[in-house]
């Protein structure tokens, strides 16, 4: 989808996707300082209003944008050999540290600290060339599904500024959505990449567990936690994320397994005859009429692909939100416990409400007495969600459901009800809790705002799900829409 030289002149940079902007780069049509300063112009335009970023690094970005520049006069397209993302302007999460650059994880706690290294994808970004323009907001410590819980403040949705992005990721989302930068990082434990991508109608990645370190981000619940990119199409997620990924000695958990060319193997994959399951439970939960329609619709596009649509029996999700509430505050409480105001950061009063119910919540399930009947009981459940999907993919390659259960909430709502998190990503807990990787990709509009469908497969299948959504993204043009906002 290259579009030609006159485009560039009508339009602006910062709303490229990877994948254009690297053969622009390549072609010399522009440099990445324009691309750096088209985004720096936008966010300086439409923040102020979506507020997706708790700080732009404007200098910082410029001058490796001057590096850049230099590098691709010098050596030409031989620099992106080594360099994938070389000029690429991107955002982080600001639960990813960043070597001298604040990162609070949202969290008052953390206010003011100054992480003297990086996050492991943080510095395979960094090495693949692309830049970084700023951290973005997110539910305190990633606790959440609407960005609310931020000590600093909420974002807004792009696509009406009266709703949320959804969370935890919701900063990155929104950032992409707006356009105000080519691609973000997330992180996901129980939804809070692929939700925030469905509320804000771009791709989002929640990798297989272990595929992507966890070294350096802001630790919530370790045994899940999977950090993955957000960006405009599933193409640029499969070169982002396979940037991001690979075993690292510095995470334990990170997997040995060789990261694959996603790019090239799901360009490779064909859908003709492909398996997709439809997990029954996943439907029978309860979901908003709009956001159903939009899903039998995806689905309807996947079997005019060449794909075999096979109902399949799950597990229901709804047994992932007891298991996930319990073992994400069980691990809560113990990974913050590290955040005792002594080292770095501030005294344990700066917790916002939500982190302390869940430190309190966490510390009871864990305690003498209770472990048994709470957190040991929710160990074995896991045990069972994860079997539920070794047995699906015994009859099927890929799993097709929705990422959320309704479009983007207003602001506010999430106050109504103390499991908002957990309801909300009801769709995408037991995917977490089992390590399976999954992707959502925008699949259409209700009331406005977008719904997102997302696919799941085997661990480390990844290049299945990028084949089937190439497929899809071929197809369809929902990824390709702009909110009305910035059309301004
Ligand atoms: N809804 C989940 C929660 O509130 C989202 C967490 C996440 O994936 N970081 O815990």
């Amino acid at each position: 989808m290259w579009r030609p030289k006159e485009f560039l002149t009508v339009s602006k940079l910062n709303e490229l996707t990877v994948k254009e902007a690297l053969e622009g780069l390549k072609k010399k049509e522009f440099t990445s300082v324009d691309l750096v300063k088209s985004c720096l112009a936008q966010i300086e335009k439409f923040d102020p209003k979506i507020k997706a970023f708790l700080r732009v690094t404007s200098e910082s970005a410029i001058k490796k944008a001057e590096e850049a520049d230099k590098e691709i006069s010098a050596k030409g397209a031989e620099a992106f050999v080594n360099k994938p993302l070389l000029g690429i302007p991107y955002a982080a999460k600001d639960n990813y540290s960043t070597k001298n650059i604040e990162t609070t994880a949202s969290s008052k706690v953390l206010e003011g600290y100054v992480p003297p290294f990086d996050a492991t994808a943080i510095k395979k970004l960094n090495e693949a060339g692309a830049i970084l323009l700023g951290k973005t907001n997110l539910d305190a410590f990633a606790h959440g599904s609407s960005t609310e819980t931020s000590d600093f403040g909420t974002t807004f949705n792009p696509w009406d500024l009266s709703k949320v992005p959804g969370g935890s990721s919701g900063g990155s989302a929104a950032a992409v959505a707006s356009h105000m930068v080519l691609f973000a990082t997330g992180s996901e434990t129980g939804g809070s990449t692929r939700g925030p991508a469905s509320w804000c109608g771009v791709t989002g990645v929640k990798p297989s567990y272990g595929r992507v370190s966890r070294y350096g981000i802001v630790a919530m619940a370790s045994s899940t936690d999977s950090p993955g990119p957000l960006t405009k199409t599933a193409e640029d997620a499969a070169v982002v994320l396979r940037v991001m990924a690979g075993k690292d000695p510095l995470d334990a958990t990170s997997s040995p397994a060789e990261v694959p060319d996603y790019l090239a193997e799901g360009k490779s994959f064909s859908m003709k005859g492909v398996k997709i399951g439809r997990p029954v439970s996943y439907f029978e939960m309860e979901l908003e009429e709009g956001t159903r329609k939009k899903i039998d619709e995806a689905i309807e596009v996947f079997k005019s692909l060449g794909a075999e649509i096979i109902d399949v029996d799950m597990l229901s999700p709804k047994y992932s939100i007891a298991v996930y509430t319990i073992l994400q505050r069980s691990e809560v409480s113990s990974n913050l416990a590290r955040l005792d105001g002594i080292r770095y950061g501030h005294d344990r009063n700066s917790f916002g409400f939500e982190a302390k119910k869940r430190i309190m919540l966490g510390a009871y399930t864990l305690s003498s007495g209770y472990y048994d009947a709470y957190y040991a009981k929710a160990q074995k459940v896991r045990t069972l969600i994860k079997q539920s999907f070794d047995a699906a993919f015994e009859k099927v390659d890929l799993l097709v459901a929705p990422s959320m259960p309704c479009v983007a909430l207003d602001v506010g709502e999430s106050f109504n009800s103390p499991m908002f998190g957990e309801m909300m990503d009801v769709l995408n807990e037991p995917s977490c809790i089992a390590g399976v990787p999954g992707i959502s990709v925008p699949c259409g509009f209700y009331n406005g705002l977008p719904v997102g469908v997302q696919i799941m497969s085997r661990i480390n299948e990844e290049s299945k799900i990028f084949g089937a959504l190439f497929n899809y993204q071929g197809a369809t043009a929902f990824h390709l829409e702009k909110p009305a906002l910035i059309k301004e």
